[in-house]
């Protein structure tokens, strides 16, 4: 499962940038997915959940922000932002648009308990 994989790339971040005596601090890990990312939120959450279990980070808990799609059109300059893909600009209707966010997949924050 795709999902399974992404918790795991997940688990490697987090395990680089934290030190092991401070993981089993981890509370939050904060996610900001783009909508266009194609992953099921649900899935990953519960992948992590499992992954986690009975190691270091058992106390983390995954929090997913979802990001909307930004679309920018090259021939009006018109920058919209929607919840899904769209083909066409809003303003002057050009198949000309650009993804400038929307399908990333990164950590924006990892909280440890004090
Ligand atoms: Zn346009």
């Amino acid at each position: 499962m795709h999902e399974t994989s992404i918790a795991g790339n997940i688990i490697d971040i987090i395990n680089e940038s934290v030190n092991s005596p401070d993981r089993l601090k981890v509370n939050q890990v904060k996610l900001k997915i783009g909508v266009l990312s194609n992953v099921n939120i649900e899935a990953l959450v519960s992948a992590f959940q499992l992954a986690v279990m009975d190691s270091e980070l058992s106390n983390s808990k995954l929090i997913v922000e979802t990001q909307p799609v930004i679309l920018e059109c090259n021939d009006c300059k018109n920058i919209c932002s929607t919840e899904e893909y769209i083909y066409s600009c809003v303003n002057c209707g050009s198949n000309n648009i650009e993804v400038k966010s929307g399908d990333e997949l990164e950590i924006s924050e990892i909280i440890l308990d004090r």
